[in-house]
Order: structure tokens, then sequence, then C-alpha cells
């Protein structure tokens, strides 16, 4: 499903991914974890074709393809999908309505008519009552004034209704509560599929008590360092990253 091999990327001038080799078969959870500024979320963004960083080597194959010169809306039509891709508040734009664009959008791009509302509702419907998203959540501005548990399960009912072949949640810094992290976590375990690859980024343990992942790799100074099986994020846990720290400067 997603191949890279000896990825540089640079912002400003300075390398951030210093030669990324990593590989996540289909239907496979790979988590990455790594300490602070180790690149996580630049991969993440990288992947997603986000504008402004400089792919100075290396490659990425999605599906075969290679993706690195291709823009972001065609990433998210082939099925990259990265969470938080969105996580503005848009006072103005009911979540419903959101959605339905964000929906038509992909399929304008896969040259694909646009879902009828009818069709639409009904899809909404079945996948918000999985996540307990609530009609009255629905009808809300954007984000605006969700709890940080809402705004996990609005980006995992986007990720639900776009059925993302390759999905990559970054679990920034800024901490999970308890409910956000059952969130995610029921979230990711549902959508769980043999035709579907997911890339768990994250700094913390706990989150991969829940979200068992088949491979864990280990990030620092821009590149992969080591990678094993799910025993590893309890090692990382116990003895922290100062190892890494060390070895990878
Ligand atoms: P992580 O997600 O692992 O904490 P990041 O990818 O956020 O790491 O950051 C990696 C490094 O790149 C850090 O040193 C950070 O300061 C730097 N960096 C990230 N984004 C930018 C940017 N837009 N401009 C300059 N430096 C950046
Ligand atoms: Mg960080
Ligand atoms: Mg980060």
């Amino acid at each position: 499903m997603l191949s890279i091999k000896n990825l540089h990327a640079s912002i400003d001038g300075r390398e951030i991914l210093r030669g990324i080799d990593l590989d996540v078969p289909t239907g496979q959870v790979h988590a990455i974890m790594g300490p602070n500024g180790s690149g996580k979320s630049t991969l993440s963004y990288v992947l997603a074709g986000r504008e402004g960083y400089d792919i100075t080597d290396g490659s990425i194959l999605f599906d075969g393809e290679e993706i690195v010169e291709t823009p972001a809306e065609e990433r998210a039509a082939k099925g990259i999908f990265l969470a938080f891709q969105y996580p503005l508040e848009i006072p103005g734009v009911a979540t419903m309505t959101f959605l339905k664009a964000a929906m038509n959008a992909q399929r304008k791009a896969r040259g694909e008519a646009e879902l009828t509302t009818p069709d639409f509702m009904r899809r909404v419907k079945t996948s918000a009552e999985k996540l307990n998203v609530t009609q009255e959540m629905l009808r809300r501005p954007l984000n605006v004034g969700f709890s940080g548990g809402e705004k996990k399960r609005n980006e995992i009912l986007q990720m639900a209704l776009l059925e993302p072949k390759l999905a990559i949640l970054d679990e920034t810094d800024s901490g999970l509560d308890i409910d956000a992290l059952r969130v995610v976590s029921d979230g990711v375990n549902a959508l769980r599929s043999p035709d579907r690859s997911m890339l768990v980024i994250t700094h913390y343990q706990r989150l991969l008590d829940h979200i068992v992942p088949d491979v864990v790799h280990v990030m620092a100074a821009g590149r992969i360092v080591r990678s094993g099986g799910p025993e590893l994020a309890l090692e990382l846990e116990a003895n922290g990253y100062a190892d890494y720290v060390g070895a990878a400067a």
C-alpha cells in the first residue's frame, strides 16, 4: 500500500526528514512513536501532500504509484486521508454541510457523480450513530465550541465517510483526554479492514493499549531508527526515548 524509500524533506532549507524508509502493507496498522521534534508531524504532512515542504530525495509509492509530485487533493481522491487535515473551526458552516462538501469534493476528483441528499443523509446517519455523533452536533457550525472528544469524534466520522485506503492519524502532543482517547481508538478499530492501512502517529504509549498495531516504528531526528512488534511500545514506555535521541543526533 505505502512504500517510502530514502525520503528527505526540508522546510526553508532545513532538513527535517533525513532518509525515511517505511513500508506499510495493505490491511496493517503501523504506529510511529518518537520524541518531540523528531519529524512525525512533518512526515504526516508530506504524505498528505501539504505545500511548503521541499522533497529533496527519495520516493513515496502509494498503491505502486509514485506520488511525490501529486497534489494533496489528488492524493485525497486516491484514498489518502490525514486526520486533522481540517481542524478548523468554521463558524458559518454546519458540520453536516462540511461533511457533504468533503465527500463530494472527493467524488468529483474521482470523476464520480455527486451524492444525492437522501444518499448522503443515509450514510451520515449510519456512521454518526455508530460514533455517537448526535444530530445536534451535525447541525452545529464545524468544530465551534466542540469539546476535545467531540472534535475527535467528528474527525473519525469524516474518516469513516471518506473510506480511505490509507488513514494517517497524527495524535499531536497537545494531549488526548480519556474521552478523546476512547473515541479515537474505537473509531480506528472499527475502521480496521483487510483493504485499509493505517498509520497512527503518537507520542503516547497509552493510545497503543487500545489500538494494538501490527508494527511499531521509532522515529528520531528524521529517520526511522527501529521497528518491532507491539511490545516495542511498552519498552519505550518503560525506558523513554533517551537512547534514540542520543543515537540519532
Ligand atoms: P514531531 O511531530 O515529531 O514533534 P515535527 O514534525 O512537528 O516533529 O517537527 C520536526 C522539526 O521540524 C522540529 O524541529 C520543528 O521545529 C521543525 N519544524 C516543523 N514545522 C516547521 C516549520 N513550518 N518551519 C520550520 N521548522 C519546522
Ligand atoms: Mg511535536
Ligand atoms: Mg507532531
